[in-house]
């Protein structure tokens, strides 16, 4: 089908009922004999029931009229979001299948947000890797975790497009650019769901925050996102679009307001374009109470038009608020609302219970917990992401890594023995002991024969300075100082937006004091987000940014340091030298008057490109070759570039392709970001790195807002980051 825009959409519809869902993406192909058994339960189903088959609840029921017993025996709910418990789950669950009416099991589904026990680093950390194999390794440990605990349904991956590190969420995504988002986003599915739903390694996720959610204005959370549709079909939505081409059978609508229509309520964006037009056979569940707050948004008068505002639009799963059940049964029986969008729901949503296997096997077997529940080889994995999150921001001098011959070392910050820096947000799953600090994993990596000398300098945000003195001392007394600075789990992650991108606390502060001291000193940092680090990358000589990197955390930064494990990550979002940059990022476009367009009072170059990140060795690209620099379309353009190990150390590196449509009948971006490898290489080794880039990449809205790829120039560029790279071109007939 001729993929359209939305506002095309009207003249397409004409031809396609609402309910034919006629493309079903990988693996989800509807199942004849699943199909015919919910049609026998739709038969035998209340009004009540079927509304109830569309309720979440949390486990408190704080919302609900009776106890949670009570209305799971009435039918009248269908999943909760918050139990990760097997005892509870398989409780709650015996209510549901044996006393109530029609035995329809529960659905439970959690924040696995990145990992379950065995927590990974934070995902705007793990994108960082780009190893699109240990994304989806690390969701599939997630997945026989989760399960393992009773967990159906992860409410991940967050897909959402982020250029506003303002925005305390832009930690849960991949970061700016829809190429990489969207890879990781299938990874991710890949990874959760497997090839069978019902399989012990195998949970359904839930693609999110349908859509645009990660453009708040003003980075303040659950505001408003504005955006044209030129950039939501070109930035914002290619990560939701691959996930339902990957399979994803769920998908949660956003909180925000997108071009005056709330996401929760939006039929251009839930069914017009995700049904008609994707073939997403899944079902749509709200954000948490995002139907009811259809009415805070002012779009529905009260609760029962935000009911039947969100039911239309295509949410099928209503969380926590009660809508729904409240009213839809009613409704249908005075006349006013089709019984027909209730079957379609729940058919839906009764599709995935199928697949999951709920009906055959509703309860979890408490024995599979010990077996697969933080093991030896989940933290394994959990210490290779980690270490493969880390980006090595600056390193003069090759200060790092550390000689094993280190006597003493300063470790000096209020994230020094921090644990739960270490685990970050939505880490609900986690045990905090069972994460390892940087003051552990350094130990454990220096034995007795280095002493370690322990200062805290201040809080991550206090305004004290009292403990300045001692750390100075500390730094006096060591040979090497090592500065655990950042953002604590409580800086970032939902409902944290904040208006400064810099230290908080008195932290820039403590490092200019350790500065004073003269004593060779690296900063290890910790955050979820771009932060303003001008001094730091001006004045210290050596700075790894560390995330938030997982349970295995302190001993992955210790592997690092000492450079057991040669650095390899590059950011995936760029950092801007000050707030008053914002938005800022690497695919802008480039105005009229380039040279102009800029500020009296900062460069317009951010701080750190997109793409960016050092490593213990160097690279060298050399030998751009574009082998078809003429091509027909559809066709294909080989590209290659040499890249050789300059260092004297082996690692790994992330050779990034870009291009720019010179002309077109839209502008476009300067760069965009179109092919990776991540290569290993040896000391002296070279590499022949080869992209063949299929002219179907370079679509875009073209100026009737459809996807076309136009004839005409490109530039080409194959380099270590966004801003540097050998240049090429080739021409599109
Ligand atoms: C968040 C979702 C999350 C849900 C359930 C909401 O506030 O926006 O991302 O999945 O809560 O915990």
């Amino acid at each position: 089908m001729k993929v359209r825009s939305l506002l095309c959409l009207g003249v397409f519809l004409a031809f396609c009922p609402a309910d034919a869902e006629p493309f079903a993406n990988a693996g989800n192909e509807l199942d004849p004999v699943i199909e015919a058994k919910i049609d026998a339960l739709l038969k035998r189903m209340t009004l009540e029931e079927k509304a109830g088959q569309m309720s979440q609840t949390g486990k408190s029921g704080k919302q609900l009229p009776g106890s949670v017993e009570d209305e799971i025996r009435k039918g009248r709910l269908s999943s909760f979001y918050d139990v990760a418990d097997v005892e509870q789950r398989n409780a709650l669950q015996k209510i549901a299948v044996e006393e109530s009416r029609l035995g329809i099991p529960l659905m439970f589904g959690f924040d696995v947000i990145h990992g379950q026990r065995t927590v990974f680093p934070v995902p705007l950390g793990e994108a960082a890797s780009w190893d699109l194999e240990l994304m989806e390794k690390t969701a599939r440990v997630a997945a026989t975790e989760a399960r393992a605990l009773g967990i159906d349904w992860t409410f991940s991956p967050m897909v959402d497009i982020c250029r506003e590190p303002r925005w305390g969420r832009i930690v849960e995504g991949a970061g700016e650019d829809p190429y990489l988002g969207s890879l990781i986003a299938r990874a991710k599915v890949r990874g959760y769901q497997g090839n069978d739903l019902s399989a012990p390694d195998a949970m359904a996720a839930c693609v999110k925050h349908f859509a645009a959610y990660g453009a708040p204005e003003g980075g303040r959370e659950y505001n408003t996102a504005e955006v044209s549709l030129r950039t939501l079909r070109d930035i914002y939505l290619p990560p939701f679009k691959a996930a339902v081409a990957a399979g994803a059978v769920t998908l949660m609508s956003g909180y925000d307001d997108l071009d005056g229509v709330p996401a929760t309520g939006n039929k251009q964006l839930l069914t017009d374009l995700l049904r008609q037009e994707w073939g997403f056979n899944g079902f749509v569940v709200s954000d948490w109470a995002s139907v009811e707050q259809l009415v805070d948004h002012g779009i529905a008068r009260d609760k029962a038009a935000a009911g039947v505002l969100a039911v239309t639009a295509g949410v099928d799963m209503e969380m926590v608020s009660r809508t729904y059940i409240e009213n839809l049964p009613r409704l249908i029986r005075e006349g006013k609302f089709s019984q027909e969008i209730l079957d379609t729901a729940v058919r839906r949503i009764l599709r995935v219970k199928y697949r999951l296997g709920l009906f055959d096997h509703p309860y979890t077997d408490p024995k599979l917990q010990e077996k697969v529940i933080l093991s030896a080889e989940h933290r394994q994995i959990a210490r290779q992401a980690a270490c493969e999150s880390m980006v090595l921001l600056k390193n003069e001098g090759n200060l790092l890594p550390l000689a094993r011959t280190v006597k003493s070392i300063a470790l000096i910050g209020p994230l020094a023995g921090h644990r739960k820096v270490m685990l970050g947000t939505w880490s609900t799953g986690a045990h905090a002991e069972d994460a390892i600090t940087l003051l552990e994993g350094l130990k454990n990596a220096v034995g007795n024969g280095c002493k370690i000398n322990l200062a805290n300098g201040c809080d991550v945000d206090g305004t004290s300075t009292n403990g300045f003195a001692a750390a100075i001392d500390a730094a006096k007394n060591s040979e090497v100082v090592l500065l655990a600075v950042g953002e604590s789990e409580k800086f970032n992650g939902e409902s944290h937006s904040r208006a400064s991108l810099d230290l908080p606390g008195r932290q820039h502060e403590l490092l200019k004091a350790i500065q004073q001291t003269g004593k060779p000193m690296a900063v290890v940092l910790f955050a979820g987000r771009p932060l303003t680090i001008n001094w730091a990358m001006e004045n210290v000589p050596a700075i790894l940014l560390a995330w938030h990197p997982g349970v295995e955390g302190g001993n992955a930064i210790s592997d690092v340091l000492f450079g057991d494990y040669n650095p390899a990550g590059k950011i995936t979002v760029t950092f801007p030298r000050a707030v008053g940059q914002i938005p800022i990022y690497y695919n802008r476009k480039n105005t009229g008057r380039p040279e102009l367009a800029k500020y009296i009072d900062l460069p317009t170059t951010p701080l750190l490109p997109f793409g960016f990140g050092l490593s213990y060795t160097t690279f060298k690209y050399s030998n751009l070759k574009i082998e078809n620099p003429e091509v027909t379309i559809p066709g294909m353009v080989k590209i290659s570039a040499e890249v050789a190990n300059t260092g004297a150390v082996a690692g790994h590196e992330v050779v990034q392709l870009y291009v720019r449509d010179v002309a077109a009948s839209v502008t476009r971006p300067i760069k965009e970001l179109k092919g990776f490898e991540r290569i290993y290489l040896r000391p002296g080794e070279t590499k022949t790195v080869t992209f063949n880039l299929p002219t179907s990449d370079l679509k875009f809205c073209d100026i009737n807002l459809e996807e076309q790829v136009e004839p005409g120039d490109f530039k080409v560029w194959v380099g270590p980051n966004s801003a540097e790279g050998l240049a090429g071109r080739f021409e599109l007939f």
